[in-house]
């Protein structure tokens, strides 16, 4: 699997939707590629913001287009705040 699916698991994996099947090669994966780790790292700070805060326009066309699972959460609000 290529780099940008991994990106799609790990947003899957943030949001709780992740089969086991796809945590264990995901896991796999990360234990091997710095890339995906920062990425996992990057969202999960993300994740970790108020709702409405600003972000910069290509974070979020990034993350519209990465993690459409996590953008529905944060435009409904739902994300925990703090
Ligand atoms: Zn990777």
């Amino acid at each position: 699997m290529k780099c940008k699916e991994y990106h799609k698991l790990i947003s899957t994996e943030i949001d709780d939707e992740i089969s086991e099947d796809e945590r264990e090669s995901l896991k796999r994966h990360l234990d091997q590629c710095p890339e995906c780790r920062q990425f996992k790292a990057f969202l999960l700070s993300v994740s970790g913001v108020h709702v409405g805060i600003k972000m910069p326009n290509l974070h979020l066309q990034f993350l519209t287009e990465l993690c459409p699972g996590f953008m529905r959460k944060m435009m409904s609000g739902k994300l925990p705040a703090g």
